[in-house]
């Protein structure tokens, strides 16, 4: 059965555009021939763009999961401290693959919808001595939040002498994040977020201080992620096992679309149209789930009206509009709707989308005003 082709407003996976579907139509290649070569090196150039970096940046034939569990397996060895900032479903997950790899967890629990902020890792690094790692979820998809506090985090890590690991999975590619400059040890993201790729392959970008750290670890990293012997093929064009090829073409094109866009411009685009979405949300009377100051520019989340059912407006739209959205996680599961701001986002998907969650609502008997949500939205873009 051919799948009908919907509007996927999902924080991932996101749109793909056709020119990057059209680059996986290629012949199968030798992943360890001159081909493969030229490939890797175009997108190694590519990922340091954009993650801002001179470091290298290694892609992983897994999905996100796989990088954070990479990063964290090469770092810790059991017993060390690592701080992990705790306020939704996916930084529970951070917490739980520390302690699987035997990390001693420093939490910080933080209220879901908000962020940690970094007097809080400051208390925590001060409190605990010989933190190793501060572990944090860049961008917490269960709610929207984004922790804007990141600069200042990697700042404390340097002076503590500890490292810092951001799972920007949902936001790299979508939102400023100059490797470099904030200072961030090591960052992991996933292809089918920002990045605007299909789904099977994960980043991971490891700066110096980082690798210090790896060269002294005790405990033998997992075969499948071991960062050492990841680099040492890096650096002949080559992985150490065999790599999604067809998935390595879709990211290179996808890299080369965002720099003939320019970074700057794309984070403009992805603030746009989230502050457009906010404004037709609230024109709605759906109050955003994160709190205003950290709310994020790639992942939106509303809290739903008590009498609406979250399975009910995801069908709707879905089988009626054609659009696809999600609910919750975890323990707000029932609570809000999700929405990605990623990737290929733009006018015409914000303006569909808004308008399809307006009629879902109404078609759920909700009193909504026809039209007030659009209104809302399309001033966000007609305003500028
Ligand atoms: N971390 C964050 C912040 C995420 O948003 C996700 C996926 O949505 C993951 C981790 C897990 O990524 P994956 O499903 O690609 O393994």
């Amino acid at each position: 059965m051919e799948e009908k082709r919907r509007l996927i407003m999902l924080p991932g996976p996101t749109n793909v555009p056709d020119r990057v579907i059209l680059a996986m139509m290629k012949p199968m290649i030798n992943h360890r021939g001159p081909e493969f070569a030229a490939l890797l090196s175009s997108v190694a150039d590519g990922l340091k763009y954009v993650f801002e970096t001179k470091e290298g940046v290694y892609v992983l034939t897994s999905s996100g999961t796989g990088a954070v569990e990479c990063a964290i397996s090469n770092i810790i060895d059991p017993g060390d401290k690592v701080i992990v900032p705790v306020f939704g479903f996916f930084s529970e997950r951070l917490k739980e693959t520390v302690t699987r790899h035997g990390g001693n967890v420093i939490e910080v629990p933080v209220d879901w919808g908000k962020a940690p902020t970094a007097e809080q890792i400051e208390a925590a690094i001060k409190k605990e001595k010989n933190v190793k790692l501060t572990a944090v979820v860049h961008n917490e998809t269960s709610t929207g939040v984004t922790v804007r506090d990141l600069p200042q985090m990697a700042e404390l890590a340097i002076e503590n002498d500890a490292l810092l690991l951001a799972d920007s999975i949902s936001i790299l590619g979508g939102d400023h994040l100059p490797i470099d400059k904030w200072g961030v040890d090591l960052c992991v993201t996933g292809a089918q977020k920002c990045l605007a790729c299909p789904p099977g392959l994960a980043m991971i970008s490891v700066a110096k201080r980082a690798w210090e750290v790896i060269g002294k670890k005790k405990v033998k990293p997992p075969f499948y992620f071991d960062l050492p012997s990841i680099r040492e093929h890096w650096l002949r064009k080559e992985t150490p096992f065999t790599p999604a090829t067809l998935l390595y073409y879709a990211l290179d094109e996808s890299l080369k679309m965002i720099r003939e866009e320019g970074l700057e411009n794309r984070f403009q685009r992805h603030a746009t149209c989230a502050r457009a979405f906010y404004s037709g949300f609230e024109a709605l009377g759906l109050k955003p789930y994160a709190a205003e100051n950290v709310r994020s520019n790639t992942v939106v989340t509303a809290t739903l009206p008590s009498a609406v059912d979250v399975n009910k407006v995801k069908d709707i739209m879905k089988e009626r509009y054609n659009i696809v959205i999600t609910g919750g996680l975890g323990k707000i599961r029932t609570l809000i709707v999700r929405i990605g701001c990623m990737g290929a986002v733009s006018e015409p998907a914000v303006l569909a989308t808004i308008n399809s969650l307006e009629n879902t609502l109404a078609d759920l008997q909700y009193p909504v005003k026809i039209g007030a949500g659009i209104e809302a939205a399309r001033k966000i873009f007609h305003s500028k």
